[in-house]
């Protein structure tokens, strides 16, 4: 049977009974060549603001990157946050973060070792999870995939977590569904609407978490399938569309 190809509709606005999980890279913030030369777009951290206020804190990111690197690019402002897919938790004030496998300092060497060969590829370490980017490097793809699956074997409890010209080697159990679910349990997520927006393969484990909680998925671009319902043709119509829900529950 073909794949269904049909453009998914647009979202309803956001409402005052949701709780947000906002992804950050595809999501909010477009893609740069390495994750360090994201752009925050202005007035993004002020929306995010205001309308985690309306949501009476109900809203977080939800992302792959240490939760230090989102503080980071929306100072001042610090969300409820998951990072790591699910490694690293903040929420009520809470920090919850897992430590990292002795194994991973061999196999973050030779990826390093690997991806230097290849000018716009990069390793990044992200403490218990190591990423391999070739986003600036297409030829890179090949041989990053035959490295990726060969360093599992060293690395009993992890798994491959493939991404947008990414690909993670990562502790098993970390997914976005599961850390969502965790946000969902309490305060001031607990028995609110759950809707997740998200760009990636990661973001459908999230897709199907917030689905089964009664709420829905809002896929950022035309990738598909996709467990979500309603899609966002880029990061920009997400902060369009993140502006107008501030502008009309004003
Ligand atoms: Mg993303």
């Amino acid at each position: 049977m073909a794949a269904e190809t049909r453009p998914l509709p647009l979202p309803p606005a956001v409402a005052p009974d949701w709780a947000l999980f906002l992804d950050v890279d595809g999501t909010l913030l477009d893609f740069a060549d390495t994750p360090g030369d994201v752009h925050v777009e202005p007035g993004l951290v002020d929306t995010l603001a205001v309308l985690h206020g309306r949501l009476d804190g109900a809203l977080a990111l939800v992302s792959g990157r240490r939760l230090m690197q989102l503080d980071a690019l929306f100072a001042p402002l610090q969300l409820p946050a998951v990072g790591l897919h699910g490694l690293e938790r903040r929420d009520d004030g809470h920090l919850d973060i897992h430590h990292r496998a002795p194994a991973l300092d061999d196999v973050l060497a030779a990826a390093l070792a690997l991806t230097s060969k290849y000018p716009g590829a990069l390793t990044e370490d992200k403490g218990t999870a190591i990423a391999l980017h070739w986003r600036g490097a297409p030829a890179a793809e090949e041989p990053i995939h035959e490295f990726a699956t060969s360093a599992l074997i060293d690395l009993p409890g992890y798994h491959l977590q493939p991404g947008n010209r990414v690909i993670e080697l990562r502790p098993d159990g970390a997914h976005k569904g599961a850390a969502v679910l965790s946000l969902l349990a309490k305060p001031p997520f607990h028995g609110r609407r759950p809707v997740f927006v998200g760009d990636d393969l990661t973001d459908e484990h999230g897709f199907t978490a917030v689905t089964c909680h009664g709420g829905f998925g809002v896929l950022v671009g035309r990738r598909q399938p996709s467990a979500a319902r309603y899609a966002l043709h880029d990061p920009m119509a997400v902060r369009a569309w993140l502006d107008d829900a501030i502008a009309i529950t004003e």
